[in-house]
């Protein structure tokens, strides 16, 4: 199995090349594939997976393929469960995303927000967030998520031990219904599966 088998662009496979990685991880073997079409997606995989690159470059792909954000809105949201997981995945997707033109942008608390509303005002395509910062910005007016077309959750388990389902609640209310879902989650609980069954689509499993 090559990159070169899974219908990524000359683009992206330039970026993935650039970083020296020769061949996909089991999960980018069957995440990008299904993704690239369109599918939802649940996937069991831990950290160190190469998880962020299998839902990171199909992400990349389908995003360029449309019209740029209008200001505060934003196009895919990948929400994370703390800020130096976001960061990560949103230098990641940075390196793979440099020959495009999509806008990428981390939020998270604990800063000062205010390069962060500069950035949302311009419209943002790829946005990494921690739930609570979204949501004060969401009520302060300068997010809109009502043209959202793809929703990653990263280590939903994370997410949801650290008592982030009233937000993530919140935020999916502000979502249009019609959308691509991606579920990331080391560990599957019940409320893992609960969660899965409310936003999924006749999701592809992937186990790793
Ligand atoms: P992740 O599980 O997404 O945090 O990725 C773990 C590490 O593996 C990161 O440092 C990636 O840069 C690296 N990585 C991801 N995909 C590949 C690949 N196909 N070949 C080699 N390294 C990779």
């Amino acid at each position: 199995m090559d990159f070169s088998d899974l219908g990524l662009t000359a683009e992206l496979l330039e970026a993935i090349n650039a970083e020296g990685y020769t061949t996909p991880t089991p999960i980018q073997a069957q995440a990008i594939p299904a993704v690239l079409e369109g599918h939802d997606l649940l996937a069991s995989a831990q950290t160190g997976t190469g998880k962020t690159a299998g839902f990171g470059l199909p992400l990349l792909q389908r995003l360029d393929r449309g019209r740029p954000a209008k200001s505060r809105q934003v196009r895919s949201l990948v929400l994370a469960p703390t800020r130096e997981l976001a960061a990560q995945v949103g230098k990641d997707i940075a390196t793979y995303g440099a020959g495009l033109k999509l806008r990428t942008q981390v939020i998270f608390g604990g800063v000062g927000q205010n390069p962060q509303v500069e950035a949302l005002k311009r419209g943002v395509d790829i946005l990494i967030a921690t739930p609570g910062r979204l949501l004060d910005l969401h009520q302060q007016g300068h997010v809109d998520l009502s043209s959202l077309e793809i929703l990653v959750l990263d280590e939903a388990d994370r997410m949801l031990d650290m008592g982030f389902i009233h937000d993530i609640k919140r935020l999916l209310r502000l979502m249009p219904t019609r959308r691509q879902n991606l579920l990331f989650s080391a560990t599957f609980s019940n409320d893992i599966q609960a969660l899965a069954k409310q936003l999924l689509d006749n999701p592809k499993q992937i186990d790793v």
